[in-house]
């Protein structure tokens, strides 16, 4: 498995494999990049097929974390971390314990907090081991619902450039995934009026969201030829790909996952087709500026800066358009610019 040499590889910083034998811990840290700050991102727990998987996400996800954070004003470089077991593993305790310390080692370069599969109170028992832990209970706690709150902004952000109109009544959304973020996303959609399609794995979040907001339940492989105005792609990454871009009725692609382009050629056949993509570490950097206010937590605060996200997808929205240039490129030079000083 090359590291210096792999196909995500991208000037990362550092990269740090992590191996506890008592407790059985498999963890990858990748540290993309500090000029703005130490660096923070999730941690995701995820059954990664091959260490070479677990490794290119988290080579990726760490790169997109630098570009979310300085996108969103946030003095905070970008890192991510990943798990390498089932996310239902039973001896939390001892794993999350084993990953404090070895987030312990790297001296505060990097700060981990929740992702998929990792809840807060994983969080809280990693927290144990070591200052540098995010999203603590009783502080900013669970970003999710700030997620979901900049998610639904960006949608309608999209919405707004494209037809011009400030509301999402009687528009038709499809959501793929409806945990932590998903859900919440769904309640801000259900109270605009909006109507949903949604699709999961898992029986019981389906029949959450079907039964409090009257949304339609549809197979996972049936979410993408769905007849709706906008596509929200809210579980893992890559759903925009060579397969799923043909089946795709929405002109809208806005969702909360992180890495949605399974290549960046893919931004631009969305563009091609007339599709208006909402870049995700633009529209899903909720999460992450709510965890930028854990010291003194201010929620009023935190939701004034995550309402920015509004405006900056309309500025890299109307910038796509003057440039002739995909959304994603025009983001990737704002943030670029930020990150270079
Ligand atoms: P989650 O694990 O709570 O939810 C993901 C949901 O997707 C689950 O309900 C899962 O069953 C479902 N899912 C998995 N594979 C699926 C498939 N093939 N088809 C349909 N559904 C499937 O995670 P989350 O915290 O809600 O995060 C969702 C996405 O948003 C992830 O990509 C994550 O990286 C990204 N994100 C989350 C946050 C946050 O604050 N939690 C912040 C930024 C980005």
């Amino acid at each position: 498995m090359a590291v210096f040499n792999h196909i995500s590889f991208d000037d990362h910083e550092q990269v740090v494999f992590c191996h506890d034998k008592e407790s059985g811990l498999r963890a990858i840290i990748a540290i993309h990049n500090t000029n703005l700050g130490p660096a923070v991102g999730g941690c995701r727990m995820w059954n990664y097929e091959s260490d070479d998987e677990a490794l290119t996400d988290v080579l990726r996800l760490s790169r997109g974390m630098t570009y979310k954070n300085a996108l969103a004003g946030l003095a905070m470089g970008g890192g991510k971390s990943v798990i390498i077991a089932d996310p239902k593993v039973e001896n939390r305790e001892a794993l999350f314990r084993a990953f404090g310390r070895c987030i312990h080692t790297l001296g505060g370069k990097y700060y981990s907090a929740e992702d998929v599969g990792v809840s807060t109170s994983d969080i809280m028992i990693a927290h144990q081991e070591t200052p540098y832990m995010a999203g603590l209970e009783g502080k900013s706690g669970d970003p999710s619902p700030f997620t979901a709150l900049g998610t639904y902004l960006g949608i309608k952000a999209a919405v707004k450039h494209q037809r011009g109109i400030d509301s999402l009544k009687g528009l038709k959304i499809a959501i793929q995934g409806v945990g932590h973020v998903g859900y919440y996303l769904c309640r801000h959609l259900h109270e605009e009026g909006a109507e949903l399609i949604v699709t999961d794995i898992h029986q019981s979040s389906l029949d959450k969201v079907a039964t409090e907001f009257g949304a339609t339940v549809v197979a996972p492989q049936d979410i993408y030829h769905q007849d709706v105005d906008i596509y929200a792609p809210c579980a893992l990454g890559a759903t925009i790909n060579d397969t799923t871009i043909p089946l795709l009725k929405a002109k809208i692609v806005a969702g909360c996952a992180n890495n949605q382009l399974a290549e960046s050629r893919h931004g631009e056949k969305l563009k091609e087709l007339g599709i208006l993509y909402a870049p995700d570490y633009v529209i899903n950097a909720g999460g992450i500026i709510n965890v930028s206010f854990e010291k003194d937590y201010d929620e009023q605060k935190s939701t004034k800066k995550v309402e920015e996200i509004y405006n900056t997808l309309l500025k890299v929205f109307e910038m796509s358009d003057a440039q002739n240039r995909t959304t994603a490129d025009v983001a990737d030079e704002l943030a670029r610019a930020i990150i270079n000083g």
